[in-house]
């Protein structure tokens, strides 16, 4: 046994890509659907067990129900709704209601799955929220502040929700964004973070993700909040969290001017790769500019993240430094 494991040693030492002499154990999978402008997230733990993080707009349930098929085969354990906007609860209410669009039937998606929210105070009446409102009857349930998912090694806790934030900061609003919930995804050394369209104070938004990113500390890899919207991803915020790798999910050529340019000068300036879903502003229209990617960039459409329990990480098969 002891010789065998100085051969399996000496054979991973002439590998040329480093790394494995010591077990890492098993990849959590992170995935960035492709949805186009809107947002959706797939989080498979070492146990296969997968959390799904909204739906994209009812147009891109096909992206969704692919994805859980393909990455998490069928399974779906936790299902998160970040809050009640139609380009994340619009697929979301579609793949739950399965293509009858009815609720309890048997194509429902999901169906075996505890499913998660801020809540419902009647407020959202489009008819996406009347079909999401449709697939949580008799089955949602409010989220707390602290609560913690398990997915094999890995787990997911919530960091924020309806304006409040772990560590004690509150606000009371109305604004949809700023009421995310928000989940701090750990496995072993890696962390990652998923909070909505959280707002940081731009555009004169309620700034959540200050005393946020106080909370939690450095993040390897950050879900871009807001597809990159110029209200969130404060300068304060992402000086804190220091990600190495940025996942933005955003449309090509969305009539948002998504994503804005300032907060990719500051996601470089931090040192962060971005991957991309989309395109984003591929030539200059009424009064979005161009996007200018930063150097190391890429639009992958949906984005793929082994994440090991030592922090290593791959997106897209290439590990990120
Ligand atoms: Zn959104």
């Amino acid at each position: 046994m002891r010789l065998l494991a100085v051969l399996l040693l000496a054979a991973a030492s002439c590998q040329p890509h480093e790394n494995p002499p010591e077990d890492r154990g098993p990849a959590i999978l992170i995935v960035a659907v492709d949805v186009g402008q809107g947002a959706s997230a797939l989080v498979v733990g070492t146990d296969g067990s997968a959390l799904l993080i909204d739906g994209g707009a009812s147009s891109h349930v096909g992206a969704v129900r692919d994805a859980v098929a393909s990455y998490a085969g069928g399974r779906v354990d936790h299902v998160v709704v970040t809050h009640w906007d139609a380009d994340h609860v619009g697929g979301l209410a579609d793949f739950l209601l399965g293509p009858d669009r009815r609720a309890r039937t048997a194509d429902d998606g999901a169906a075996g799955a505890d499913l998660w929210d801020y809540g419902d105070d009647g407020n959202c009446t489009t008819q996406a929220c009347e079909r999401y409102r449709l697939s949580r009857t008799g089955r949602a349930r409010v989220v707390e502040l602290g609560q913690v998912l398990r997915l094999g090694d890995a787990e997911a806790e919530c960091v924020t929700v309806n304006g409040r934030v772990a560590g004690g900061t509150a606000f009371t609003t109305t604004d949809e964004n700023a009421r995310s919930v928000g989940f701090l995804v750990r496995h072993g050394n890696f962390r990652a973070l998923f909070t909505g369209d959280l707002t940081g104070g731009g555009d004169a938004n309620p700034d959540l993700e200050t005393p946020l990113a106080r909370h939690t500390g450095p993040v390897d890899v950050l879900h871009v909040n807001h597809h990159g919207s110029a209200a969130s991803t404060a300068a304060t915020a992402l000086a804190m969290w220091r990600p190495r790798a940025a996942l933005v999910s955003v449309g090509e050529d969305n009539s948002y001017c998504h994503p804005a340019q300032s907060v990719l000068d500051r996601l470089e300036a931090q040192g962060a790769r971005v991957f991309s879903t989309g395109a984003g502003i591929t030539r200059a229209q009424g009064s979005c500019r161009a996007t200018s990617w930063p150097p190391g960039s890429a639009v992958l459409g949906t984005v793929e993240v082994n994440a090991y329990r030592d922090g290593t990480f791959y997106v897209g098969g290439e590990q990120v430094p």
